[in-house]
């Protein structure tokens, strides 16, 4: 059969080995004669399955002991509004990056006793780069920023200085391939659809000093009591977070965050340096800001972007097609892809060259 090289910006690409152990445990957890989806989740096979989840991403991320770490569901999108209804008291700082931070900041916006402040944005310029953050006015709750931005293309590499203001980082498409610390972050949030496992868990990660800053919230988006039921105030998402374990546990094994970092600048480089020399290719993200996990490319020419997008997927290259906003193309690199798909589409970009005229 043909090789498949799945570009998706997510759901992605799941670890093979752990797609085959899923399959391999789906009949019967472990000589349990149960399936994970048949299990109670209070029952002790899933409380290991939730707690061992847990330690291996606290081992990752090298998460402090004052964090909590909750799996909820919702998406990164109820993050949105679970951040300023937990942590927005008056005023709260947006960086716009992109249409998710856009997301972020109109649903921030919706809350009537929260003033929402666009620090910096970069619209302007199709948020083709990352806006520099001079200075965090220190009276605000917390500040939110977009740490890689899945449909522009752009990537926060250093945080901006926020003092005591907690910076908020929606890490939906970045989170475990590029080496953040979390002591930087007052709270760490992303879906979990495109590194680490199925949609329907998300991961907040959360300081516990700003637990309960506010009152009567309605109990499913309140960090504080999530936390303190460990995320078993209802049935939590129980398939999602074993998968998402399993691959936590296949990174560990390929040697970590700081491994797949370095996969990653691999995997970008070889497909930024194939845009840089091509006559026919480009990519409109200003250099220090690309993105090692979300790379848009385009010709300029909607005709020619289509045609390549159905000639790739006749070889195996699939899913590449661009977000509407954007157009051309998009090809998604997440932890689970491999650089061999990297090689295999430069090499067919190099052919539609010659043949397309560059
Ligand atoms: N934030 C970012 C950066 C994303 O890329 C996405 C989805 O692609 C979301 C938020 C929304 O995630 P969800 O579909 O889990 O609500």
């Amino acid at each position: 059969m043909q090789e498949i090289y799945n570009f998706s910006a997510g759901p992605a690409v799941m670890p093979k080995p752990v797609l085959k152990q899923i399959q391999n445990e789906m009949m019967s957890y472990r000589g349990s004669g149960q399936s994970v989806l048949e299990m109670s989740h209070r029952s002790s096979l899933f409380q290991e399955i939730i707690k061992k989840a847990e330690e291996t991403l606290r081992a990752l991320m090298q998460i402090p002991d004052e964090y909590d770490v909750l799996f909820l569901q919702g998406g990164a999108s109820l993050q949105f509004t679970m951040v300023p209804l937990n942590l927005g008291i008056k005023k709260a700082g947006y960086i716009h990056t992109g249409i998710w931070a856009k997301k972020a900041i109109q649903e921030a916006e919706k809350l009537a006793d929260l003033e929402v402040a666009v620090l910096a944005s970069s619209a302007a310029k199709n948020f083709t780069y990352i806006p520099e953050i001079t200075s965090v006015p220190q009276y605000l709750d917390y500040v939110h920023l977009t740490t890689n931005n899945t449909i522009e293309g752009t990537a926060f590499y250093t945080l901006p200085k926020t003092g005591d203001v907690p910076l908020v980082g929606d890490l939906s498409s970045n989170i475990l391939s590029f080496d953040y610390d979390v002591k930087d972050f007052g709270l760490i949030y992303a879906g979990a659809q495109k590194n680490m496992g199925p949609a329907g868990m998300t991961v907040v990660i959360v300081r516990k000093d700003l637990l309960g800053k506010k009152k009567g919230l309605p109990a499913m988006i309140d960090y504080k009591l999530q936390a303190e039921n460990d995320s078993m105030y209802n049935t939590p998402p129980t398939f999602a977070i074993y998968a998402a374990g399993l691959v936590f546990d296949w990174l560990k094994k390929q040697g970590g965050i700081k491994e797949m970092e370095q996969r990653s600048r691999q995997k970008a480089q070889l497909l930024y340096e194939t845009l840089d020399a091509s006559s026919l290719f480009y990519s409109s993200v200003a250099k220090k800001d690309r993105s090692l996990t979300t790379i848009p490319f385009m010709t300029g020419n909607s005709d020619l972007d289509d045609q390549f997008i159905k000639e790739a997927e006749k070889v195996g290259l699939v899913n590449l097609k661009g977000h509407r906003s954007v157009g051309g193309m998009r090809a998604s690199l997440y932890n689970a892809f491999p650089l061999t798909g990297v090689e295999t589409l430069t090499a067919f970009m190099q052919d539609f060259e010659q043949q397309n005229g560059g």
